[in-house]
């Protein structure tokens, strides 16, 4: 855990940065640091590793303050990335991964060994080890990056911007793919970004900074777009909060999925079997779900002409977003709901997940009272 206690820092020319910061980032989650820019962001994550010093307070890693510990341990405890990936363009990929083990003592056939496990970790392939960085995409290189700031296996990780410098399909792609190696190293890791958007997905709690350094609101995603502490808050979160909330509440047991008429592509007019309204569902041989047809739209057989593609499909353990999209893009009401492997599993009421977002509504202002 990493423990911001009343931390400020004012540079010599007089500007506040960071005022009076306290923070926890626990063991083992992702606490993002969001807000515009300017709002003491970097200042804040550069003094975890003393990049920079505090002027007052203190920073405390797993209890030992960080004032005390001598800077080279530090960086070996603390992995470092940045936006662009801040690579060593005369270096190969595998020198660059390889650089800090090497420069704390690590012999060179074991730093390269580690090197390429690292890589392998962060999804490159092998051939492009002998590369140098300017030979990569952005992507790429901010995968080695990666890779080079886990090369001493540190219990913590700061990431500044560490996505913001390559494209949005990208961006969501490293966005993922980070949320799944994260699953698999469980770091503790504080992350900067100036993109609500991209904290709401990494974050397991985000700290909204605003001007001046001053902390707005510490809270779960959910929490922030259900209950914004201010107007800052709720202005820098955006729009459809609401709407976007419901992407981090699951439904629960309490809503019915029901069964459905179905019948695989390419079955004769004859053997269908709809529904009481006229539909059903068109499946391919694996029984997913291809999208509704309605029995005036089929001809002498289920073809896919008949088919209306506009349904969006939600699996079972989707949040309530995925099962409201999925009924309200339906053409009768009733959202498709399918097994991990994306099997059809059966249907849910429009009414049904309203039902749900309210018990679920319900259940936060519970808990909210109570705290
Ligand atoms: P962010 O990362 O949120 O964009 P920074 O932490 O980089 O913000 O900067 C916070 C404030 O401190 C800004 O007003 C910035 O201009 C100022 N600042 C940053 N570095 C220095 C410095 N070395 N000297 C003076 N002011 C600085
Ligand atoms: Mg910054």
């Amino acid at each position: 855990m990493i423990v911001f206690d009343q931390v400020s820092k004012t540079y010599p020319d007089g500007t506040v940065a960071v005022d009076s910061l306290s923070l926890e980032a626990p063991q083992g989650e992702i606490t993002v640091l969001v807000g515009p820019s300017g709002c003491g962001k970097t200042t804040s994550m550069r003094m975890i590793n003393r990049l920079i010093d505090p002027t007052s307070g203190s920073i405390t890693m797993d209890g030992e303050d960080t004032s005390g510990i001598d800077k080279v341990e530090l960086r070996r405890r603390i992995g470092y990335v940045i936006q662009n990936a801040g690579l060593f363009p005369h270096r190969t990929v595998v020198d660059n991964v390889g650089a800090l083990p090497r420069l704390l003592g690590t012999k060179k056939s074991p730093a390269r060994e580690r090197a390429m496990e690292l890589l392998e970790l962060v999804g490159l392939d092998e051939s492009l080890a002998q590369r140098y960085p300017w030979q990569l995409s952005g992507g790429q290189q901010q995968r080695v990056g990666v890779a080079r700031a886990l090369a001493t296996d540190p219990p913590f990780l700061l990431m500044d911007e560490p996505f913001s410098a390559v494209d949005p399909i990208v961006r969501a792609q490293l966005q993922q793919e980070f949320l799944r190696l994260q699953e698999r190293i469980g770091k503790t890791i504080v992350l900067v970004t100036h993109d609500i958007d991209e904290a709401l997905i990494l974050g397991d709690q985000i700290a909204v900074l605003r001007q001046g350094g001053h902390l707005a609101q510490v809270a779960s995603p959910e929490v922030l777009l259900r209950d914004p502490a201010d107007a800052f808050v709720a202005n820098f979160v955006g729009r459809s909060r609401g709407y976007r909330s419901l992407g981090f509440t699951g439904a629960d047991e309490h809503t019915p999925i029901l069964q459905t008429a179905s019948a695989v592509l390419g079955e004769a007019a004859e053997a269908l079997r709809f529904r009481p309204d006229g539909w059903l569902v068109a499946v391919d041989a694996q029984r997913r779900p291809i999208g509704w047809a309605h029995r005036d739209q089929v001809g002498a057989a289920l073809q896919d002409s008949a088919i209306n593609h506009a349904g969006s499909t939600a699996s079972l353990g989707a949040p309530l977003r995925d099962f409201l999209d999925a009924a309200l893009s339906s053409p009768n009401g009733d959202g498709i709901v399918t097994d991990a492997e994306g099997a059809l599993l059966g249907v849910v009421s429009t009414d049904d997940v309203v039902a749900a977002i309210r018990r679920a509504k319900g259940a936060a202002a519970a808990t909210r009272a109570a705290s």
